[in-house]
């Protein structure tokens, strides 16, 4: 209740935003407070002064304004998915564009645009009606604009690389209030920034991709043995990729078998190790690629066959559902070497979390073959994203989960090449210009001084202009 109090804007300041808001301005104390505030991460509590529920681009704008004339410190949010939370604050303003969820597909050009609020299977559902998809993330409930801010990575990445390599053009809102356009032709440096570059040179409201066809049906899905075959599985695995063609991503998860339906019951709770292909080309060349992985050694589960796209796409999201508690820890590595595949298979068996799940993605093939310096993400050359994701169902047990994760990511330090900037957590500056390279992050800095030379927009992996 003294919070509450404490985070109450003044009356009259709101009144300057509300004449013509057609969104929805959410206060401390109004019934759908608690429900805006949260975000997918329940380890994250805080209350900001004000939900601007944005309607349209004229909503952000006002926002935008009203946010310069507060002085409030502003936090934008779309699927509120960032790990740390960086799409809420503590009384400050947040911007929130979960309302705007239009998708338009073009189905002649090959072209999507999608509003920035838009969720990942909300962009598949329409694409994949024309055989068409982006390629994007791996949990359908992750917000489109984060994702794509950063990168981008998924299960079509080494066929069409990542979500950004198929950006076509941004519309964007300035820190000082101003409507822009970022594509090839106009404003080409600002475009370059925010393929990777992050929030922080202003609010997108709306993105334009190009579209590639795929399925509707693929040859996808999980193969799982027992976690303690973990070391000989990887060592199979890191050669049967070597000669794999990039229609086909793979990712490796080390967790305890969920209790899904479609997993006998007694296989639940048993630790395991688990090869998911998604092969976007042809279902029985997908069959043919991915036959080594299903007949080596003696698997306990095989759940890889034709499918509808939308159907794999959404196969991890009762695993990583919304207000569970999250730490993870990420790191790139250049290869699964033994050193790299004995510290993931010891750690994976030191996890005590039932619910702890962390993904090893295959990245290469259209990720690698655009060039380094091209757009702002980094790490085109890298061989894997290793994600340590430390999950508990509530706060029990999530300060030891969280230790193990920190202690299996020092373990892999020795082998660390880059880190992807949408897999930190709040680590301060000093990382972020790790996830960029100090050639990349000048350059970055620089571009943040021509958009945002008051740091307006610092509630994200920031880049700070001096
Ligand atoms: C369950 C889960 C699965 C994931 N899987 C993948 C994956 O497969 N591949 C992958 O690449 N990443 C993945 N991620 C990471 C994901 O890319 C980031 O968490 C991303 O930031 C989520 O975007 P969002 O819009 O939901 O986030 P938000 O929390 O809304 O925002 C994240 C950041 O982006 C900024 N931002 C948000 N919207 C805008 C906007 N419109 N304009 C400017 N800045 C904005 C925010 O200020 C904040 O700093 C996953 C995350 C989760 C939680």
């Amino acid at each position: 209740m003294v919070r509450t109090e404490r985070i109450a804007l003044d009356a009259a300041a709101v009144s300057g935003l509300e004449p013509g808001f057609r969104g929805e301005l959410v206060r401390p104390g109004d019934g759908a407070y608690e429900e805006h505030r949260a975000v997918w991460n329940g380890a994250i509590d805080r209350r900001p002064a004000l939900i601007a529920r944005c309607a349209g681009v004229a909503d952000v704008i006002s926002a935008v304004k009203f946010a310069a004339e507060s002085g409030l410190p502003v936090a934008v949010r779309s699927g509120g998915h960032s790990f740390p939370g960086l799409s809420v604050c503590d009384e400050g303003l947040v911007i929130d564009l979960s309302l705007m969820r239009g998708v338009r597909v073009d189905p002649e050009a090959r072209t999507a645009r999608a509003q920035a609020g838009v969720l990942l299977g909300e962009l598949d559902r329409e694409t994949q009606a024309f055989g068409l998809a982006v390629p994007a993330g791996i949990v359908t409930h992750t917000g489109l604009a984060g994702l794509t801010l950063g990168g981008g990575i998924g299960w079509l990445m080494r066929k069409y690389g990542l979500t950004i390599d198929q950006l076509l053009s941004v519309d964007m809102v300035t820190a000082g209030g101003e409507f822009v356009k970022a594509n090839e032709k106009e404003n080409p440096d600002l475009f370059w920034g925010v393929r990777g570059g992050g929030g922080n040179f202003g609010i997108v409201t709306e993105f334009e991709f190009r579209l590639n066809p795929l399925g509707p049906i693929v040859y996808a899905g999980p193969i799982f043995w027992a976690m303690e075959d973990s070391p000989r599985v990887l060592r199979f695995y890191r050669d049967w990729i070597k000669e794999a063609p990039d229609d086909l991503t793979t990712i490796v998860v080390h967790r305890r078998a969920p209790p899904l339906p479609a997993i006998p019951t007694e296989l639940h709770g048993k630790p395991v190790v688990a090869v998911i292909g998604c092969y976007a080309g042809p279902v029985e060349d997908g069959e043919k690629v991915m036959r080594p992985m299903k007949q080596f050694g003696s698997p306990l589960l095989d759940l890889c066959f034709a499918k509808p796209f939308v159907a794999h796409q959404s196969m991890f999201d009762p695993s990583f559902p919304r207000g569970w508690w999250y730490y993870f820890r990420s790191c790139d590595v250049a290869d699964l070497s033994d050193g790299v595949i004995d510290i993931v298979a010891d750690n994976a068996l030191r996890m005590t979390s039932p619910v702890t799940a962390f993904p090893i993605f295959q990245l290469g093939g259209a990720i690698s073959r655009v060039g380094e310096n091209d757009t702002a993400f980094n790490g085109r050359n890298a061989g894997h994203t290793i994600n340590v994701n430390a999950t508990t169902t509530t706060a029990e047990g999530f300060d030891e989960e969280r230790e193990w994760s920190r202690n299996f990511w020092s373990a892999l330090q020795p082998y660390h090449t880059s880190v992807y900037v949408n897999f930190l957590m709040d680590e301060g500056e000093e990382r972020v210009r790790q996830a960029y390279g100090d050639e990349k992050y000048e350059r970055l800095k620089a571009l943040k001084r021509k958009y945002d030379p008051k740091n307006v927009f610092r509630l994200n992996q920031n880049i700070p202009p001096q």
